[in-house]
């Protein structure tokens, strides 16, 4: 097994992630988090929202509804371009997203392009191909009673999209933020949310999912100053990656993204790639957006996107640096790093190595023997104690002791806090580290 098949073995087995609608065969693209699974995605988006937004004097959130006005999408420029090439076998009808399939060409490809490189097709091996055709990614719905009978000149007044991207739920809102908190430039407002992408073909566990979870700014700065707030952006989102969740450096690469390849809407876009257990991927994305969005929401809303300066009384609209995000990238990220196989006494074990903050519990507390009232009695206070000074303390008294540690260390617990009888005499437990699996003698204070 790769470690990619190690990882998402480990998390349906442990309860941090299972196949979307399971008990029906699965749903593709779709996933959904189990009990361990829900803190572990909840630590880190709490950690980005602390670290961006609770800990800054410039930054302002907003949670915006998932359905939008469709005329969002015509004035971001999504409905046209929101595109992937995609490309049919002519001899076995499977669809493919094209620069996935083929190397060396990039979404931009053209029908000729594709046909030179000769590639053949992933399922029948057959390389006879029809031409290179735009596939929107937008989710459509329609919005208001809409009968399947209906005319479809009646339905297509009442389309809308499931969003794409959590950024343009920001945009809408500048002016909401500016005319209420007035804050001075630059300032940044920040959203968590789910996006839906309809994948041509969603693959890599939680990678390239059809339902995902962004996490994204726009920071807002004078026009003049992008480069500089640019730089700044780019700091602190290594900041974040490597100091808060722990990611190591050295897996972390900057892709600075050519002209031809940049979303339609950015002037400059570096990528930040990271090492995953099948090969190099985006985690997030740093774009400078110039006033691509705010100068569409103007003319398609008619309404005014400037902003007057508080000192120099001049009126400009801002320009957007954005760093983006997407939660499932970010948790397999840290799962992938965390995920350790070693041997204990000549025992292979799979062990999970978070850092403390993101780790689901802190502590797991367990009695020696459950068949001793006494110890069983002296460990629910001990455990008590620790849920109420730390919250993520977790209790396991089933099987031996053994067992309980190798389960503790494949989610990722970093301490196992053991009573035994030496425990109703001295007041004191043995704590079991779960990277080095020493074990050490600790006053019950002073946990
Ligand atoms: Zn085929």
């Amino acid at each position: 097994m790769s470690k990619l098949e190690d990882i998402v073995s480990l998390c349906k087995r442990r309860g941090f992630v299972f196949p979307g609608s399971d008990v029906y065969g699965g749903f593709a693209g779709t996933w959904d988090f189990g009990p361990l699974g829900v803190i572990l995605k909840k630590n880190l988006m709490d950690a980005w929202w602390h670290y961006f937004v609770e800990e800054r004097d410039d930054m302002y959130g907003v949670d915006a509804a998932i359905l939008m006005n469709p005329r969002t999408w015509e004035a971001s420029g999504h409905t046209a371009t929101f595109a992937d090439p995609l490309v049919e076998c002519k001899e076995c009808k499977s669809r493919f997203r094209a620069d996935k399939i083929a190397d060396g060409i990039t979404e931009s490809v053209t029908t000729e392009e594709f046909l030179n490189t000769h590639t053949k097709c992933p399922v029948c091996g057959k390389e006879n191909w029809g031409p290179i055709r735009k596939f929107n990614m937008m989710f459509t719905t329609h919005v208001g009673a809409v009968l399947p009978d209906d005319d479809a000149e009646l339905a297509s007044k009442n389309i809308a999209y499931l969003r794409p991207e959590t950024a343009q739920g920001i945009f809408v809102n500048y002016k909401n933020v500016v005319d209420t908190i007035y804050p001075s430039l630059p300032f940044g407002i920040a959203q968590q949310g789910k996006a839906f992408r309809n994948e041509i073909s969603p693959r890599d566990f939680i990678l390239r999912d059809r339902e995902c979870s962004q996490m994204e700014i726009e920071y807002f700065v004078a026009p003049d100053t992008w480069e500089e707030n640019f730089e700044k952006m780019r700091g602190l989102q290594h900041d974040f990656l490597e100091k808060v969740v722990g990611l190591p450096a050295e897996s972390i690469h900057e892709y600075e993204v050519p002209a031809g390849d940049r979303a339609h809407y950015s002037k400059r876009t570096i990528d930040f790639m990271f090492d995953y257990p099948n090969g190099s991927e985006e985690l997030m994305g740093l774009a400078y957006r110039t006033v691509f969005d705010l100068n569409n929401i103007q003319r398609e809303s008619g309404k005014s996107m400037e902003y007057r300066d508080k000192q120099t009384g001049e009126t400009f609209v801002p320009h957007v640096i954005e760093p983006s995000v997407g939660v499932e990238r970010l948790f397999l990220a840290v799962l992938a790093s965390a995920y350790c196989e070693d041997e204990i006494d000549g025992n292979k074990r799979i062990v999970l190595k978070f850092p403390e903050n993101l780790a689901p519990y802190k502590y797991c507390v367990s009695p020696l023997l459950k068949n001793k009232p006494e110890l069983v009695e002296k460990a629910r206070v001990v455990y008590e104690q620790l849920k109420q000074k730390y919250t993520f303390v977790t209790w396991d008294d089933s099987g031996n002791i053994g067992k309980r540690y190798r389960k503790q260390d494949e989610i990722g617990t970093p301490k196992c806090v053991v009573i035994d009888f030496d425990t109703l005499d001295d007041d004191t437990v043995t704590v079991r580290d779960r990277d080095t699996t020493e074990q050490v003698r600790i006053e019950i204070a002073k946990l």
